[in-house]
This record gives structure tokens, sequence and C-alpha cells, in this order.
């Protein structure tokens, strides 16, 4: 396994040497530890298979250097790479024994058979396929299929980092959550390096080391979960990650208070603003509270969710969301009170420090 190196890449696609290129990779600049377990997360469109394509060679960044350990790779293609590839759909051998597809990527690089039958069973073991070893893989459903394709991209252990591009999206939802786990087992077992991209967040959560967070051809943040939760970086990496996401309201700053609307909201510090910035206030829906005192607030709608309470308000006219405990009473005449210690101001969407 290998450390990847992303070193100062940009991507645009379309024809070389136009006037004004649109980048859907703007600057990313990062190493991918060895053995890490990396999620790329973010919506549609901002890059996430673009920068995967770029590390498993099916595309050639338009400036910058990506690297294995030491070596350039970036003139390489794909099979010269040595890098095992998991993708959204089936790529499966029809004609194959489902032993034989899991045993293909092996004997092509003439390991003994009897390591071959090892490992094969062990794969099969964890996709919960042993009993079809033996079938053709033409019959098999498109989940049993997408099995195999993960399997296949697990099988090898002498790869420089395995990628995957949303391999579970055609898997039903438990057994996704069953394949989610034993990645993770057999990542901490392994400890090969892995990038998994998804859009989705309890995926990337439950399974990476770390989040690399994409936004608008950018890695925004790169972090474990509890750091993405707890200090999002950005207004964006604040709204996307958590459920609800972190309220972003538009506050101006007057020493160590913000205001919003009328009401001026206690700071843990003086916030260092950048000149002319436009300053926004985020804090979590778990961190913001309703008693009797505290500033006005119009409670729009409660939200039961079990062992929560989800409450949208509006405080200055502008929407916000609470996670309330269950058993919390809502006041009458509710006020909105804030966590200082949960509070991030944010200067052209990025979280400043305080003084
Ligand atoms: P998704 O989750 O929808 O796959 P993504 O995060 O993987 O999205 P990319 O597919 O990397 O995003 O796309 C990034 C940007 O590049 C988008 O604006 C997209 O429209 C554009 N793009 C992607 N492929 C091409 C292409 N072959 N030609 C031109 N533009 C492209």
């Amino acid at each position: 396994m290998a450390r990847i190196s992303l070193d100062h890449l940009r991507h645009a696609y379309g024809p070389k040497g136009l006037a004004n290129p649109v980048y859907a990779l703007k600057e990313v600049h990062h190493d991918f530890d060895d053995g890490g377990a990396y999620a790329l997360l973010g919506p549609s469109g901002c890059g996430k298979t673009t920068l995967l394509n770029i590390i498993s060679g099916l595309l050639q960044p338009s400036e910058g250097r990506i690297l294995f350990g030491e070596t350039d790779v970036t003139n390489l293609p794909t099979e010269a790479r040595n890098i095992a590839q998991v993708f959204q759909f089936p790529v499966v051998y029809d004609t194959m024994t489902v032993y034989d597809n899991l045993a293909f990527p092996l004997r092509n690089r003439q390991v003994p058979e009897a390591e071959i039958e090892n490992r094969v069973r062990g794969i099969l073991k964890m996709i919960d396929l042993e009993s079809w070893a033996r079938r053709k893989a033409r019959g098999l459903t498109a989940d049993q299929k997408q099995k195999i394709s993960l399997g296949r991209g697990l099988v090898r252990s002498d790869v420089n980092a395995i990628l995957f591009d949303e391999p579970l999206t055609v898997i039903d939802p438990h057994m996704k959550w069953v394949l989610r786990t034993q990645l993770k087992q057999l990542h901490r077992q392994f400890g090969f390096t892995m990038v998994y991209v998804t859009h989705d967040q309890t995926e990337a959560l439950t399974f990476a080391d770390k989040v690399v967070v994409m936004y608008d051809g950018q890695i925004v943040q790169i972090g474990t979960p509890a750091e993405l939760f707890d200090r999002p970086r950005h207004t964006f990496v604040g709204y996307f990650i958590g459920s609800p996401g972190m309220n972003v309201m538009a506050a101006g700053i007057d020493g160590a208070e913000a205001i919003i609307g009328g009401s001026r909201v206690a700071l843990p510090g003086r916030p260092v603003i950048p000149g002319a910035a436009k300053t926004e206030l985020g804090i979590r829906p778990e961190f913001l509270s309703l008693s009797r005192e505290g500033l006005p607030v119009t409670i729009r709608k409660v939200e039961d969710i079990g062992r929560q309470k989800i409450v949208r308000a509006a405080f200055a006219d502008q929407p916000i969301s609470l996670v309330l405990r269950e058993d919390q009473e809502i006041p009458a005449d509710a006020k909105l009170r804030f966590d200082p210690a949960a509070i991030h101001i944010y200067a052209d969407s990025w979280r400043v420090d305080y003084a």
C-alpha cells in the first residue's frame, strides 16, 4: 500500500488552452496517508468522481501531479498504477463462476492456488456468497453481482490502494450496513489505503477514519467525524454534516458580541475578522435551547422523531432548527438561548478564531 499525494491538482474539462477554463477541480493539495480510510463526501457535481478518476488514471489532470509513495504516476495509465477499483455498478464476468470471478485477479498475478483458495474463501464468507461459489455469475441478481465486484476489489493484498466509487448504491439497505461494517473490519485487519466516494454522510461517517468534504471543486475540510461536527471549517461543512445541519445566520460583529436583527448574542471571545468580509454565526441545533429567559424567538413547528424533538423556528426573521430531548418542555413564552462555547463565527464562509 502507499501514501497518495495530490500535488496542486487542478482540472478543467474540455479542450486545453481555453481563455477562461471552468475548473471542476480548483486546487487540491493533500496527502492521503498510507493505510488510511478516506471518504470523499460532497454533493452532486462537487468534483468527487473527477478526483477519483485522476487518482485511478482514467483522467489526466490539467495541472499538478499525483504520487504513490515517492513515485510520480501522473502520466501512468490505470493498469500500471497497481490499484483495485470498485464502481457503482457491477463489473462481473457472466460466464465465469462466482469463485473464478474472485480468483481472476490473483490468477493473473500467478498467486499459488492454495493461497487463492484461502483468500477467495475468506471473501466469499464476507460477502455471504459461499454457497454460490460454483454457480455461474450470469443468473445472479444485481445486488449479488455488486458483492462480487466488491469482493474482487478486496481480494488482492499487493495493491497500492483500493478506490471505491459509491459501491453500495445498488445494495439493499440492510446488506449495505453489513458490508460497510465488514469493510471497516477488513480495513482494520489489513490496513489498506482506501478512498471511498459517496454522497451519503452516514456511509462516510461510519466507515472512514478521515472524511474529506468537497464543495465546488475544492476540499473544504478533512477531519474525523467528530472534528467535522464540532469545528466545521466552512459553513458548507456545518450545513452538510449533521441532521438537521448547522444553523448559519447573517450576523454583524461588535467586539465579543454578534448582532442578529435586534438581538445581541454573547460570544466566547472577539472574533478576528479579516477586512470587510461577510460575517455569519454558526451553531448546531443541538446547542440551542428554549427557556423562559433569553432572546425573542417564534416557534413554527415541532417534529417528534422518537428520542428527540426537532423544533423549527424563526429568530430575527431567519429560519433556525433546534434539537431537543424528547422530554424537554417547551415553555409557553419560549425564549432562545445559545451555548456560547458552541458558537462559530465565519467570515466569507470560513471559520475565524477568537482573539
Ligand atoms: P456526482 O456525485 O454527481 O457523481 P461528483 O461530485 O462526482 O458528482 P464530478 O462528476 O466530478 O462530480 O463533476 C464535477 C464537475 O465537472 C461538474 O460540474 C460536472 O458537470 C463536470 N463534469 C464532469 N464530467 C465532465 C465531462 N466529462 N465533461 C465536462 N464536464 C464534466
